[in-house]
């Protein structure tokens, strides 16, 4: 699990406030879960033979004896508050969370044990209409992060339960035959898990599925109309997307559309983004039916990516670094230096303390990356005045502080 200091910290909020914006502009509206939930809930919605059921989860006993876990994904957590709160009883929701999910997995660039996803889920709407908008929410992110030109979309349907079901006895029934020429890990989840057979990795077992019974045989017609009326409105929005038949997912919840956001720029952790339909979960919860489909997206891949396509920005914690000259006068200057934020609010102040020469405040402020500092002297300071250096040209001059304040939102809105 990773530290993650100020400097990166700041490089997070660049992209995490890009993607939070996008999502207020499509009036999701923001919840906030408990990080620990009864271990049930994971079992029952993600899948008890799932990996994450099975190897991921971070479960322990509390007081009471009763297995809770720290959540390895937001989905589940997010339909059981909306069911517990009455919210989606007759009402459709759109709404967002974000925030630490938890799993025991290989560490690796890409894959922590502890990361951060940003998940939108939209509820009681089944039609595709709800699939497409989510889809463009996903689009609309990577183009207001710029990205948009590295990441693909790829799409696919697993139809409804009873669809799959019966092509899963199929494919299991062909598989079985061919068993011998499989990876020994298509060889477990014959039994436990078949369909993420699929997005195996391994080229034998790619061999294999290439003849494998097609679930376009068995798609049953809501779910195939479904599908079709998807793309056409991903056609008319203009999203090119490539369907990909192999495409499942590692949760049990999904049927109908699944997609996923998959970049080349990230080697084997290319997938940014993943989601679908999930209309059985709020039943398996012990819910009503309702509609649900949803996506989330992984911070830290969505970061990389970011900093893969445009850099790593230079970011600095302090505009205005306020230097004093005169101990005595700390107590006035902070009243001032509050002025001058309350002035120019987009800027960020940091006031020296702790005393010491000039000299070596100045060299504080170059250190912390500050763009200007601002002495603080006793004649200034009864004559209502400051003097501002440019710590990049190293001019400076004395100004009133109604200047400076001109000046600093001035520049403030230049550079922001
Ligand atoms: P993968 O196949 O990469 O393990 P997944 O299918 O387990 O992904 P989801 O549960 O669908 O992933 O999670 C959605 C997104 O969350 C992923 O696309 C990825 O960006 C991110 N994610 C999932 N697990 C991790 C992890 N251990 N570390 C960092 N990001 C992750
Ligand atoms: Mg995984």
């Amino acid at each position: 699990m990773r530290d993650v200091l100020p400097e990166e910290a700041r490089r997070w909020r660049i992209v995490e406030d890009a993607i939070v914006d996008v999502l207020e502009r499509f009036a999701y509206e923001e919840v906030r879960l408990p990080l620990l939930e009864a271990t049930d809930l994971f079992s029952r919605s993600i899948g008890a033979a799932t990996d994450i059921v099975e190897k991921e989860m971070f479960s322990l006993t509390d007081r009471d004896g009763d297995s809770i876990s720290l959540r390895p994904e937001g989905t589940a957590s997010c339909m059981r508050a909306l069911l517990e709160h009455g919210l989606l009883h007759n009402q459709s929701q759109r709404v967002f969370y974000r925030g630490p999910m938890f799993r025991y997995e290989r560490p690796q660039l890409g894959r922590h044990r502890q990361f951060h996803q940003i998940g939108a889920e939209a509820f009681g709407m089944a039609g595709p209409d709800v699939d497409a908008e989510l889809i463009q929410l996903g689009a609309e992110i990577w183009r207001a992060l710029g990205i948009d030109g590295e990441i693909r979309l790829e799409i696919n349907t697993l139809g409804s339960a009873v669809a799959r079901a019966a092509w899963r006895d199929r494919l299991v029934g062909y598989l079985r035959r061919r068993s011998a020429e499989l990876d020994a890990d298509s060889v477990q989840r014959l039994n436990r898990n078949p369909l993420r057979i699929l997005d195996s990795k391994s080229s034998a077992t790619r061999s294999v599925l290439a003849d494998a019974p097609k679930f376009s045989d068995y798609i049953d017609e809501a779910s195939a109309r479904h599908f079709a009326e998807l793309k056409q409105m991903l056609d008319a929005l203009g999203i090119a997307y490539v369907e990909n038949p192999l495409l499942v997912r590692g949760l049990d919840y999904y049927g109908k559309t699944v997609f996923e956001w998959i970049t080349q720029r990230l080697g084997a952790q290319g997938t940014v983004c993943a989601g679908g339909r999930y209309d059985g979960l709020a039943e398996v919860l012990g819910g009503k039916a309702v509609a649900g489909a949803g996506f989330a997206l992984g911070l830290e891949r969505t970061l990389l990516l970011h900093e893969a396509v445009h850099g790593v920005p230079q970011t600095s914690p302090v505009d205005v670094y306020c230097c004093i000259l005169q101990p005595e006068q700390q107590g006035f200057a902070l009243a001032r230096v509050q002025q001058l934020r309350d002035g120019a609010s987009s800027l960020r102040f940091r006031v020296h303390v702790g005393g010491g020469k000039l000299g070596n405040q100045l060299k504080r402020a170059d250190r912390c990356g500050a763009r200007w500092a601002l002495l603080f002297g006793d004649d200034e300071l009864r004559e209502n005045r400051v003097a501002l250096k440019d710590l990049a040209t190293g001019a400076q001059e004395t100004l009133s502080f109604a200047a400076v304040i001109e000046r600093l939102r001035g520049c403030g809105e230049q550079c922001t």
